[in-house]
């Protein structure tokens, strides 16, 4: 029996606006963000700590860049996020769509019916940035992504160690035409060991897949959550980036250092 709009899954939401993207292999490309709700990981280093949990509104931006939100209650239906989106998506404006978090694969449910209405209504590719920990929500979203970009997180780094789940989310990346790229926070208290492990498990499955060392940004005093001041990780030396790229390199084409670009020009 087909669904009713109202039986379809609700989405619940963060935010939507249109940015440049500063991250990974897409840093410097315009996207339209469809920003989650809720994360079942808990980074040290996480500047999203209010994604973590599902707010009782969201906020939608009207104009593309113009930060002229409106607010709206959560859970989100298909169609009303489908017409924001389409407000956003100006002739020849963005590259790409970027669901993002919190963790998007925890509506796998939701994404699984809307992101075919999604391309068949705008026509952009979708990206999909995750931390690259829930393999089986992957396999119901995979069908509909053009790209993916997946976090190994280092457990000295994170605070959470997810190596099985990782390994088994990048083969099935690896098994579908779509295209993926790892990123991997580092900090000053990098274990190497962790970076050769991870270089082991992107090489184990095609060692041309492009690799981002990310040295972690330090956190503004209205980031850090009460109780993680003393965890919160310290930015590398210059001289460790160095040492990492190269160890990274002995297993792995492309491995390249990147900060987080949009902080850099002060945007969202
Ligand atoms: S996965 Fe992302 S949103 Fe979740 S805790 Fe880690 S850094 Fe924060």
């Amino acid at each position: 029996m087909a669904r009713t709009a109202a039986s379809r899954p609700k989405a619940r939401l963060i935010e939507v606006f249109s940015a440049i993207q500063g991250e990974g292999l897409n840093a410097g490309d315009r996207q339209i963000f469809i920003r989650f709700a809720i994360c079942d990981l808990r980074c040290h280093f996480c500047d999203s700590a209010r994604t973590w949990f599902s707010p009782p509104t969201c906020e939608i931006e009207q104009t593309p860049g113009k930060r002229d939100f409106e607010t709206h209650s959560n859970p989100v239906s298909m169609s009303d996020l489908l017409d924001w989106i389409e407000r956003q998506n100006q002739p020849r404006l963005h590259d790409s769509i970027s669901l993002t978090g919190g963790e998007p694969l925890l509506h796998a449910p939701f994404l699984q019916e809307f992101l075919p209405l999604l391309k068949e209504r705008t026509g952009l590719p979708i990206y999909l940035e995750t931390a690259g920990h829930l393999p089986q929500q992957l396999k119901i979203v995979l069908p509909y992504l053009d790209s993916a970009g997946m976090d190994i997180k280092l457990p000295g780094v994170s605070g959470e160690n997810h190596w099985v789940a990782h390994a088994e989310f990048l083969q099935q990346c690896c098994q579908s035409p779509v295209e993926v790229f790892i990123k991997i926070i580092i900090s000053g208290q990098t274990d190497p060991k962790e970076l050769e492990r991870a270089a082991e498990l992107v090489a184990g499955c095609d060692r041309q897949i492009p690799v981002f060392l990310q040295p972690v940004t330090p956190l503004k005093p209205s980031e850090i959550l009460q109780g993680k001041e003393g965890i919160c990780p310290t930015p590398p030396t210059p001289e460790q980036v160095l040492e990492w790229q190269g160890l990274m390199k002995r297993q792995l084409d492309r491995v390249r250092v990147l900060p987080q670009t949009h902080k850099a020009i002060g945007q969202l």
